[in-house]
């Protein structure tokens, strides 16, 4: 195989980053994460997210984690209200009924901690370096040497999977990405039924999309019992 003997460095512990890790460790492949969070616990993972059928559950059956996925998804997450910035509910499907995991139910809803840990958990032990976050690399030999804040490490195969603001992107593009015009906050409300109680009921375990003029706040229910937000600002700006 092409990549027999050779090390590869995936710069970049979000879903993609770690699924790729994965599927490339049940080829055999040595495969190093090299992640800037200190550890898996230090940041707050965000809202759901829906997994469809011909790509992240594919991705997920191919990786053999699909009953873990099935484990650990929420049934109900996906129930969706559209209201006006005044809680006016224009449209609800808390009413239909709740289709079944498998071929029917598109795209069923998981919280981002919980997909992370799985994926975390099917990785062979010590696969992720945490605390290292990426500065830059160069060609050294066949392949490259890369840049920490802690220090550097040897890759024959580097994979960016360093998100939205990658810096390991400009080494291969010169495409920048682009302001879409609408800012995003993202936030979270722990033990929302007590902390806010009437958001909590409106949510009622699934998602609300409220829009008013540009402005927009989508709630997002969570396992753990807290509620995540999004505050989606419009702007005249364009680039
Ligand atoms: C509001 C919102 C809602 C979404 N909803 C859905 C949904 O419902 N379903 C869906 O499938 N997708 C959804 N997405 C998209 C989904 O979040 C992304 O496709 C996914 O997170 C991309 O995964 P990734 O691993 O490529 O990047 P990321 O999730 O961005 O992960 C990048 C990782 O790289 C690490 N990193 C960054 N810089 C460095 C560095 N210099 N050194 C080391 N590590 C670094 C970060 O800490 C992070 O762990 C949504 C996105 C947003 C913003």
């Amino acid at each position: 195989m092409l990549l027999t003997g050779k090390t590869i460095a995936i710069v970049g512990g979000g879903p993609g980053g770690l699924t790729l890790a994965r599927l490339l460790q049940l080829q055999g492949v040595s495969v190093q994460v090299y992640e800037r969070d200190a550890d898996r616990t230090v940041r707050q993972q965000g809202a759901t997210l829906d997994l469809h059928e011909e790509s992240g559950l594919k991705a997920l059956e191919t990786a053999g984690l699909i009953a873990a996925f099935h484990a650990r998804y929420r049934p109900g997450a996906d129930k969706t209200r559209l209201t006006d910035e005044q809680g006016h509910i224009y449209f609800d499907d808390h009413a239909h009924p709740e289709a079944p995991f498998g071929p029917g139910q598109y795209r069923p809803e998981i919280d981002r901690g919980p997909l992370r840990d799985l994926l975390i958990d099917a990785l062979e032990p010590g696969t992720i370096k945490w605390d290292a976050h990426f500065l830059s690399m160069e060609p050294q030999g066949a392949g490259w040497q890369l840049h920490f804040r802690n220090g550097s490490h040897y890759a024959d195969v580097v994979v960016a999977a360093d998100g939205a603001n990658s810096r390991i992107r400009p080494l291969i593009t010169g495409i920048r990405p682009v302001y879409s015009g609408i800012t995003i906050v993202e936030g979270n409300i722990y033990h929302a039924a007590k902390n806010a109680p009437n958001l909590h009921a409106l949510v009622a375990g699934g998602k609300v999309f409220a829009f008013g003029g540009s402005n927009s706040i989508i709630l997002s229910a969570k396992g753990d019992g807290s509620l995540s937000f999004y505050t989606g600002t419009g702007s005249q700006r364009t680039w």
